[in-house]
């Protein structure tokens, strides 16, 4: 399924959707990052490792879906990282490795049900990610180069 698949980019400015106030901020990546995901790649949301300018890898999930703003033709991809930050990172380098896959898109009838979501996102990706298939990778070149 084109996994696992390595990126990085700068962090951008995303559009304000409010996800900060669900207590869950996703780092945006530029256009380009996000056209270089292997064309078969499904929508939907994933887990992996994530650091931003080298420094410590954390565990991640990241959502891809198709961008109103771009009349759904573009796909965007918003990471969040499983650590707490003191300040904000846009303009620095985010760096993912996309490991496994977790579940499709899909919609919701209130935003607690968002939030129980993707509080459950983030239970499964920390638990998949200390298999030692998967958390090898934490210590990968790529978080190195
Ligand atoms: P935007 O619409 O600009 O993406 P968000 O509300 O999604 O706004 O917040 C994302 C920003 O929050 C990131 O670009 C980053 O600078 C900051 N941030 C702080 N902590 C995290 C985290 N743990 N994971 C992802 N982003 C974080
Ligand atoms: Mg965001």
């Amino acid at each position: 399924m084109g996994l696992p698949h390595f990126a990085k980019g700068e962090v951008i400015k995303g559009f304000g959707r409010g996800s900060k106030e669900l207590g869950c901020p996703t780092a945006n990546f530029p256009m380009d990052v996000v056209h270089n995901l292997p064309a078969d790649l499904d929508t939907g949301v994933y887990f992996g490792f994530a650091s931003v300018d080298r420094g410590e890898v954390h565990k991640m999930v990241m959502s891809i879906g198709w961008n109103p703003f771009y009349k759904n033709d573009v796909k965007s991809m918003e990471t969040h990282i499983l650590n707490t930050y003191d300040e904000d990172f846009y303009g620095k380098e985010l760096r993912v490795a996309m490991l496994g896959f977790l579940r499709q898109e899909r919609n919701f009838k209130s935003l607690d049900e968002l939030i129980g979501a993707i509080q459950g996102d983030i239970r499964q990706a920390r638990e998949k990610l200390d298999e030692p298939d998967f958390i090898k990778y934490k210590t990968h070149p790529f978080f190195k180069e």
